[in-house]
This record gives structure tokens, C-alpha cells and sequence, in this order.
């Protein structure tokens, strides 16, 4: 992947896009508003008395008419951000039944395929590729891959940043052996639904690659490091939610109602849209916690905002527009592809040479072998360099 490496500029945008799912059949007769007027602005044509009191037209980086496929979605909207050898994260929003799942699954499996295209062409480097899965429901976090359905404490660790303690992470035989573990991230997915009514419109989906890479040859310690990048797909809980439970403030008091997760992330993009000043509530839900380095960190971002295009959701398409506009201004901080630095090696080295050293004295200094002396000094060299 080393001709993709590169340095972004600092205060990149988040590159969002709009996607209008086909008119369904049994709405064909339904009236569409929303026109595509071009590559990048998407027009609401229709004269509802009410329409002077809205924007009649909206532009971002990239709209996709109805007629569009994922595979364009894909390679004009999430891509270069998937590729981009950083932590990378690709967001679906919009209302329940507006294709975020639809768009994922394609946008997970081509960013998948392209991915190992790229590693299968770095004969010089050794890949381990690992995966994980998590779903976020009622603010409680549960590992995809796991047939327990306890949920896992979410923890700050000072290296690695926010963590999911105990959630199960699978090295990579292949790109099959993915698509086994989606087909099993999938079926659980289906068990808590049929389990809590509406879960899959009410929960959050991250699934999150990581990309480790090192030399094969060793070739000294300035080769040694090893390059780290990660891409999380992320599939958020339908955005409806979001919209009522903050017009009415009555649904507050419901607790089980409030996606607590969705509304931080909300207000978490439409406070990082106004420039990084004071406080933004990262930790105020679980998604927003896993996901700070995601929305205004150090990564790279795209939101694709799914939109019905029938009439009677005229009211969350609208809703879906504001926050995409909001999004659209967030600046996101990528700039760094190397996730295990050296100075993290040094430290991985240290901790080995301090395990020689323990091994050493309780073998007792008279019968320190050679061959041990002989690697601690390569270490202490190593560490030196
Ligand atoms: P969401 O995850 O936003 O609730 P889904 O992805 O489940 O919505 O989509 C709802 C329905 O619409 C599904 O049956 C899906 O197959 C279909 N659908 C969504 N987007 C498209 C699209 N772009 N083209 C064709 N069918 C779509
Ligand atoms: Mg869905």
C-alpha cells in the first residue's frame, strides 16, 4: 500500500455525500420531490405551501440519484477514504428504511476486496489483517462476534485511546474467512432483533478492519516499524430517533425511547462544525466514545446520508439534509498512518529486554549462556538505533 501512503493536510473535511433510494414498489405511485440536479446538488422541486420556508436546493461533495449503484457509491464516495492507509471511517445515516444497510453491506464488501487487491500487490511486506464487530443498543455495547450477549465495559486506555474491553478480535486467513464472520455478524444481528422488537432500526453496527503491516525482510530498525491503518464501516441506528425524541421533550422521560448515542452524535458534529471550541460531549454516549478518533481525531471520514424519496418522509429527508450540512463542516485531523510508531516499538523492545533481564537473574548470573548475553545486547542495540 506504500505508493497510497500520504500525509493529509491538516483540517480535512468530512467527505459527505447523499444517496435517494429508489422509490419502492409499493410506493411507485408515490410522488418523488427530490431531483439530482447534478454531481453534487440535489433539489427539492416539489410545491408544498410550506416550501418557501425551506432551501430549495442543497450541495455537498457528491449526491446519488436513485438510479445510482453502490459500486458508484463506492468508488466516488468512500474509496479514497477507505484506502486512505489511516484510520479511516465510512458512516451511514439516515431514517430506517432509507438503504444505510443496503449501501454498507456493498461499500464493506468492494473497500474489503480492494483492500486485499492491495496487500496481494505488496510483495515486500507481510500483512496481518484483523477483525472485529460490535453493536451499540440502549447505550450497551455487544460483541458481533461473540455468541455471549453480556455487554462489554467500554475503557480508556492511555496508549491506545478509548477501547472496548474483551471484544474479539479474528486474524485473517483470508477474504473468505471475512465474508464468514460478516455472515456471523449478520445472523446475530438477526437474533436480537427477533429478541427486542426494532433493534436493527434502533442499533448502531461498527465493524472495524485493521491492517497491520511490516517489512519482510528485516532490513534494519529504521524498516522495522510497523504500519498500521484501520477502516471502520459504520451502520447508525435510524436517524428518525434522533429528530423526535429531541422536538419532543416529553420523550425524554422514556428512557428506552432516547438513543442517547445518536442524539451525542449529533450534537458532537454540529459542535465540531462550529470549529474546535469548548466542549464537544464525546463521552456523553458509547458510539460517540468509540468513535472520537473517528469524527474529529485523527482519521479520515465519509458520511453517506441515505434518503427516502417518498413524500410522507419529506420531514426526515429535510432532517437528514441539516445534519449532512452540519457534517459537512466538521474539519477531522488525519495526518499520521503510522499507528505503531517507533517510539511504540522502543517500548514493545524494552519490555522484552526487561523480560530477558527477569529470565536471566532467575537463572542466576552464574549460569547466564552466551546465547542469551548475545540477544539482550542485540536488543539493547536495537534500542539504542
Ligand atoms: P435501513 O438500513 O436504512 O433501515 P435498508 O438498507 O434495510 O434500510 O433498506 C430498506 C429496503 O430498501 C431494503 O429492502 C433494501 O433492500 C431496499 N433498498 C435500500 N436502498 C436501495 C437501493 N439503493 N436500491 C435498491 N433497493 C434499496
Ligand atoms: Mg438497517
Amino acid at each position: 500500500m506504500s505508493e497510497e501512503l500520504q500525509l493529509h493536510e491538516q483540517g480535512e473535511k468530512i467527505f459527505v455525500s447523499i444517496r435517494l433510494r429508489p422509490l419502492q414498489d409499493k410506493a411507485r405511485n408515490r410522488i418523488c420531490d427530490w431531483e439530482c440536479v447534478n454531481n453534487d446538488t440535489i433539489v427539492f422541486k416539489n410545491s408544498l405551501p410550506e416550501r418557501s420556508m425551506f432551501p430549495a436546493a442543497y450541495t455537498f461533495d457528491r449526491v446519488f440519484d436513485s438510479e445510482s449503484n453502490t459500486i458508484q457509491v463506492y468508488e466516488e464516495g468512500a474509496k479514497h477514504i477507505a484506502l486512505s492507509v489511516l484510520e479511516a471511517s465510512i458512516f451511514a445515516y439516515g431514517q430506517t428504511s432509507s438503504g444505510k444497510t443496503y449501501t454498507m453491506r456493498g461499500i464493506t464488501e468492494y473497500a474489503v476486496s480492494d483492500i486485499y487487491d492491495c496487500i496481494e500487490r505488496q510483495e515486500e511486506r507481510d500483512f496481518v489483517v484483523k477483525f472485529c464487530a460490535m453493536e451499540i443498543y440502549n447505550e450497551a455495547v455487544r460483541d458481533l462476534l461473540s455468541p455471549d450477549s453480556y455487554p462489554l465495559r467500554v475503557l480508556d486506555d492511555p496508549e491506545r485511546g478509548t477501547v472496548v474491553e474483551k471484544l474479539t478480535e479474528v486474524a485473517l486467513r483470508d477474504r473468505d474467512h471475512l465474508h464468514e464472520l460478516l455472515t456471523i455478524c449478520e445472523a446475530q444481528r438477526q437474533i436480537g432483533e427477533t429478541a427486542l422488537n426494532e433493534t436493527s432500526s434502533r442499533s448502531h453496527q461498527i465493524l472495524r478492519l485493521t491492517i497491520e503491516s511490516s517489512a519482510r525482510e528485516y532490513a534494519g530498525a529504521g524498516n522495522s516499524s510497523i504500519l498500521a491503518a484501520s477502516v471502520n464501516f459504520v451502520d447508525l441506528a435510524g436517524s428518525e430517533r434522533a429528530s423526535q425524541t429531541s422536538a419532543a421533550g416529553t420523550r425524554l422521560k422514556e428512557g428506552c425511547h432516547i438513543n442517547r448515542s445518536l442524539l451525542t452524535l449529533g450534537t458532537v458534529i454540529r459542535k465540531l462544525s462550529k470549529g474546535r471550541t469548548g466542549h464537544v460531549p464525546y463521552r456523553d454516549s458509547k458510539l460517540t466514545r468509540i468513535l472520537q478518533n473517528a469524527l474529529g481525531g485523527n482519521a479520515r471520514t465519509a458520511i453517506i446520508c441515505t434518503m427516502s424519496p417518498e413524500r410522507i418522509h419529506v420531514e426526515q429527508s429535510r432532517n437528514t439534509l441539516l445534519f449532512a450540512k452540519c457534517a459537512r463542516e466538521v474539519r477531522t485531523n488525519a495526518q499520521v498512518n503510522l499507528i505503531m510508531s517507533d517510539k511504540a516499538l522502543v517500548k514493545q523492545l524494552q519490555r522484552e529486554l526487561a523480560r530477558l533481564e527477569k529470565e536471566m537473574r532467575s537463572l542466576g548470573s552464574a549460569s547466564v549462556k552466551g546465547d542469551t548475553a548475545g540477544v539482550l545486547r542485540e536488543k539493547e542495540k536495537l534500542i539504542g538505533q
